[in-house]
This record gives structure tokens, sequence and C-alpha cells, in this order.
């Protein structure tokens, strides 16, 4: 019998349980390709499903972890041959398909990208699903027309790993970054990173005004609730934000006055069901468009038992940019 490791979700009488096991390779899900997994990264729901503080998990016994990069070994699907080097992101890995946080992952051909030249595979992963959902951020804001001639763009959880690479990204293309954190110690660290301004987010965490002062074209925001609807209320005419997180909350307490008033735009974005075509797109502008050396700095490494130390700590906006996490 073939096992390898993994961190295996179980129910619970109260909630669940995450342990590092030895998992039966026949217990992997029906798929086309099978890949060694070479690394995979900690985002914010992989907290969420190693903690059980929210019910991301929704099939018994899981494999947590929503990214990876890896190696194909076998397949059976037209695309893919053994040796191929290709990243897995979102389609409910870690939710409703065994996920990434395993030596072997077995998934749908139809669900794979092709490694990027020019990337190396843990660049891919330190990158993840939070940077991948950053460059999706970006692209469609120059969809809806933003240019950094139209004024400057905000980035909420800066720090955090959507907000780390959204940053870099941003102004790597030119713009001035106005990045948002309620960790002050990081100002340096987004400095760094290309933000021109760094603002402390209890500035955006009031109730909201329906129309506030104009002070940015755009933005990408990872916080929600009341952060987002500052966000939109202080958005220039005409301007986009594209909201792709909740770490604040799911609500949105926001008027229609920035939308009717002001022709602002609410752009929202989801990576886990992103189309194939637009995710190879972000991938390539991630291969040219983030600072190889800001990603490094941006990146910590883990090996695979430190997951449970680290999964509290992105849930409490302890963790600073992207962590990958070494799998074989
Ligand atoms: P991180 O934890 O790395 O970053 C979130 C950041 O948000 C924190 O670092 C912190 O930044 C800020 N933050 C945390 N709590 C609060 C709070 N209560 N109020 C205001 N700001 C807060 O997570 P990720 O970057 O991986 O993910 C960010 C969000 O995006 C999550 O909600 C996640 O679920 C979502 N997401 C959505 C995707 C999609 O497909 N739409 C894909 C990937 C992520 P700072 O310390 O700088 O203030």
């Amino acid at each position: 019998m073939a096992t390898f490791k993994a961190i295996r979700i179980d129910k619970a009488d109260k909630g669940t349980t995450a342990a590092l096991v030895q998992f039966d390779e026949a217990e992997l899900m029906d798929g086309d390709v099978t890949v060694r997994v070479d690394w995979s990264t900690l985002n914010y729901k992989d907290g969420l499903a190693v903690t059980g503080r929210s019910p991301v998990v929704r099939r018994f016994p899981m494999i947590a972890g929503i990214d990876f990069a890896g190696t194909v070994e076998q397949s059976s699907h037209p695309q893919w041959k053994p040796g191929d080097q290709v990243i897995c992101t979102g389609w409910g890995m870690g939710e409703t398909h065994l996920g990434a946080y395993a030596e072997k992952a077995r998934v749908k051909g139809d669900w794979l990208v092709a490694l990027p030249k020019g990337l190396s595979a843990r660049e891919a992963m330190a990158i993840g699903t939070a940077g991948f959902t950053a460059m999706l951020a970006v692209i469609a804001l120059e969809r809806h027309g933003l240019t950094p001639d139209r004024g400057p763009v905000v980035v909420t959880g800066a720090a955090g790993g959507v907000g780390s690479v959204a940053t870099a990204v941003l102004a790597k293309l030119g713009y001035h970054v106005i990045a948002s954190t309620g960790r002050a110690a990081e100002a340096d660290y987004l400095k760094s990173l290309g933000a021109a301004e760094v603002i402390d987010r209890n500035e955006l965490s009031a109730p909201a005004k329906p129309l506030a002062k104009e002070r940015w074209a755009g933005g990408v925001d990872s916080v929600g609730s009341t952060t987002l609807a500052n966000l939109l209320s202080m958005t220039k005419y005409g301007g986009a934000i594209a909201a792709c997180g909740l770490a604040a909350g799911m609500d949105l307490p926001a008027s229609v006055a920035p939308f009717i008033l002001r022709g602002v735009c609410l752009l929202g974005i989801d990576s886990v069901m992103c189309p194939v075509e637009a995710r190879k797109a972000a991938w390539n502008r991630l291969a040219s468009d983030l600072d190889r050396a800001k990603l490094a700095e941006i990146t910590r490494e883990i090996g695979f038992d430190q997951v449970f130390d680290l999964a509290p700590q992105i849930l409490a906006g302890q963790v600073r940019g992207r962590v990958v996490v070494k799998i074989s």
C-alpha cells in the first residue's frame, strides 16, 4: 500500500481536527493527472481550514491546502505528460477536493497551468493564490481603464499576502501606491516594496460617509467591511476598487452614492473558479511584472509541520507577506 505525507482534516464531535498523517494513495479522488507536489503556500483560507475557524472544508476526510506547484507523475490528459511543471490554485482544492498539503495530488488536467518560463516552482508558490489574486485585481483595474496618470492607488491589508504582491506590482507598473496597514512597524517593509505612502488602517475603519474627499483613482482591497465602504467613498470620479477579501468582515456597510454620483465601479475578484485563459494571462504578467528581488523579500519558507503554528497567526493578521511551504 503506497502512502504519502499529508495534512488531513477530519470532522470531530466539536468542529474539526488537523494532523500530519500518512495518507493512503488509494484514497485520492478522481482526476486525470497525478502530481508530485513540490511547494505549497499558506493563505488566509488555509488558516481557516487548518484551525477549523470557519467551515471552508466541505468534505471529510480532507487534505488541506489550496494551491501547489509540482511535477506531473502520471497523466491521461492530452495536455500534460510526466515531468511537466505545473501550478494549481483554487478549484475547490482543500475545500471539496483533496488539497495541496500532501506529497501527492490528483486533479483534473483542465485545472492546471504550466509553470511560466523564467519562474521557479518555489517562486510560483511564493506568489501563490494570494499573489495570483492580487494580479487578477490589477488586471481588472487596467481593464477598467486605470493608468498611473489617473491618480494614486490604495492597497489595504498591505502587509499581508495579497497586499504585499499588489503593492509591489502596482509600484513596478509606475503607480503612486498608498499602502494601508495596521502594523506601523511594517512601514519600511512596505516602502521597500515600492509604496509611496503608508497610512494607518484606522483612517479607513470608521463608518463610511456616503461621499468623502476624493483620494485615489483605484484600489485593491483585501479587507472588506467598513474599510471597503471607505475606499469607495474616497474614490475619484470614474475610478474603481477591486474587492478580493474579507479580512475584517464579509459585510459592506456602504451607500450607493459613489456609484451613482461619481461613477465609481466595484470590481469583484474571484481566484477559485477563474477561467483558465485568465489564469494564464495573470501568471504570465506575474512572471514579467513582479520584481524577483521584492518577491524574495516578501517570502518566508516553512516546513510541513510549521503550518499548524502559522495558521492561527495568519488569521490574526500577524503574518507578513507570503509563506511558502516546502512539501517534497
Ligand atoms: P493575509 O492574512 O496575509 O493578509 C490580510 C491582511 O489584512 C493582514 O495582513 C492585515 O494587514 C489586514 N487585516 C487583517 N485583519 C484585519 C482587520 N480586522 N481589519 C483590517 N485589516 C485587517 O491574508 P491574504 O493576503 O492571504 O488574504 C487576504 C484576504 O483576501 C482574505 O480575506 C482572503 O480570504 C482573501 N482572498 C480572496 C481570494 C479571492 O479569490 N477572492 C484569494 C485569496 C485571498 P495589515 O497588517 O497590513 O493591516
